[in-house]
């Protein structure tokens, strides 16, 4: 009975229940994840479990997922790179796992203080399994373990985000920001009625608000056009996250876990709102440039160079290829600041193969995109962003576009500024 009336509150009502805020008698299946700023410290994780409470409190079942606490992976990352600038991956995946870990039972520990039922499990015990790529693996199937069983027993089950086990038994992760990919895939196969992304900031902004000051808050928005923003670095949702919401039509609601404010809910269709052109700015500070130099000038070398990278996990991003003399050419292309130690190993293979080829690593860039469904059906969007750059004498380095987006690789100097103009150029800021 109670399970057919959950499932009459279909997710896409959530817009209009949520308006009480509390979701008192509707008694929901709801996941909830807290990521790195909101569990920063013991103070934080007690506002999360005072949150959770009162979600209880009204009678629903909650399954949370939380993150390390901010900064503690990173801290993990360098201290493994101070060690081996190349650490294995398995070993890594080891090492990562732990930030998460803390946080579960911490939060479980500041729930019983509050008189809350709650148990922790790591990724592996929630059945999250996974394939066997080390740092970035994809999940493969989830089993939920013995998460039905914990909520019939009115516990709240606290779940470490990021991590997964393979098939010999291995940690793995889930790629960077992987939390919200362990919360969306969670209330896939829990069927849950309700997704919520709690974070530091209260919703979705045309831009990130840290950077441009005008940045405005949108109510709804579509998978796609989150996947496009998260795709060009807007860090606040893991672009997988995104993808899989959309594969399994998982409507989720970012929101702030420091106030009451409603967030901006995601799902597949959102009004669009037909003279808007541009619906937000991107800004990715995590790039480096890679360059090879004196490559033969002939079919199959880039086509060679971009399979071993492949071969090695690395994604490549923007790429431009300059004529060089005498039969060489120069190819430039970025890639993850993270990946980037692993690339330049890899192509001094491949340059070891081409007589007098050479790679370096030409300094880290930031990426400035603007994205907009709009795009397809408008012209002079290009002429106006080069403009808006050029008058802003920022220059550009690299180029790409597709048909609903336009990025460049800038200087990491010019980054804000870029944000900024370009937000105002194309209307965002009103
Ligand atoms: P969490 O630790 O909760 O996962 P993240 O740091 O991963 O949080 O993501 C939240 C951050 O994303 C915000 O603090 C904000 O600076 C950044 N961000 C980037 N682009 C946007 C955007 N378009 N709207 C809102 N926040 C954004
Ligand atoms: N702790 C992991 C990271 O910093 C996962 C996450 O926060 O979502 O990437
Ligand atoms: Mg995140």
């Amino acid at each position: 009975m109670l399970d057919l009336f959950c499932s009459a509150i279909k997710l896409d009502e959530y817009a209009r229940f949520y308006k009480i805020n509390r979701l008192k008698k509707y008694m929901a299946l709801i996941v909830q994840k807290y990521g790195g700023t909101s569990v920063g410290d013991t103070d934080r994780i007690m506002n999360v479990a005072r949150r959770i409470k009162t979600f209880v409190d009204d009678g629903n079942k909650v399954v949370v997922v939380v993150s390390a606490r901010s900064g503690v992976t990173n801290a993990l990352i360098e201290r493994a790179k101070s060690l081996n600038k190349e650490p294995d991956e398995r070993e890594m995946d080891m090492l990562l796992a732990v930030g998460e870990q803390e946080t579960i039972a911490l939060t479980a520990m500041a729930l019983h203080s509050l008189g809350v039922k709650a148990e922790s499990r790591t990724g592996a015990q929630a059945g999250i399994h996974t394939d066997f790529a080390h740092t970035r693996a994809r999940i493969v199937e989830i089993t939920g373990g013995d998460i039905q069983k914990l909520l019939n027993e009115g516990k709240v089950v606290i779940v470490a985000g990021f991590q997964g086990v393979d098939d010999d038994g291995n940690v793995t992760t889930l790629g960077r920001g992987g939390s919200d990919l362990s919360a969306i895939a969670l209330a896939a196969t829990l069927n849950a009625d309700i997704c919520q992304i709690y974070t530091d900031v209260d919703g979705i902004y045309t831009a990130d608000p840290r950077i441009v000051k005008k940045a405005k808050k949108i109510p709804e928005m579509s998978y796609e056009e989150l996947l496009e923003m998260a795709s060009l670095g807007s860090k606040v949702m893991q672009a997988r996250s995104v993808e899989f919401a959309q594969k399994y039509n998982v409507v989720f609601e970012v929101r702030s876990s420091f106030n009451n404010e409603p967030g901006t809910i995601v799902k597949s269709e959102a009004p669009s709102l037909e003279d808007v052109v541009i619906s937000g700015v991107a800004v990715d500070r995590n790039q480096t440039k890679v360059t090879l130099s004196d490559l033969p000038d002939k079919p199959g070398t880039a086509a060679e160079i971009f399979r071993k990278l492949g071969e090695g996990g690395i994604v490549v991003d923007m790429i431009v290829q300059n004529i060089g003399r005498g039969g060489k050419a120069n190819l430039t292309f970025t890639v993850s600041k993270d990946d980037a130690s692993k690339a330049e190993r890899i192509l001094r293979g491949v340059c070891s193969g081409l007589k007098g080829a050479n790679v370096s690593l030409t300094g880290d860039i930031a990426k400035v995109s603007v994205i907009g469904t709009g795009m397809r059906s408008h012209s002079g969007v290009a002429a106006k962003f080069f403009k808006t750059l050029a008058d802003n004498n920022i220059n550009i380095q690299v180029i790409t576009t597709s048909e609903i987006k336009i990025s460049v690789g800038i200087s990491l100097e010019d980054a804000e500024l870029a944000a900024s103009a370009l937000h105002s150029a194309f209307d965002l800021d009103k």
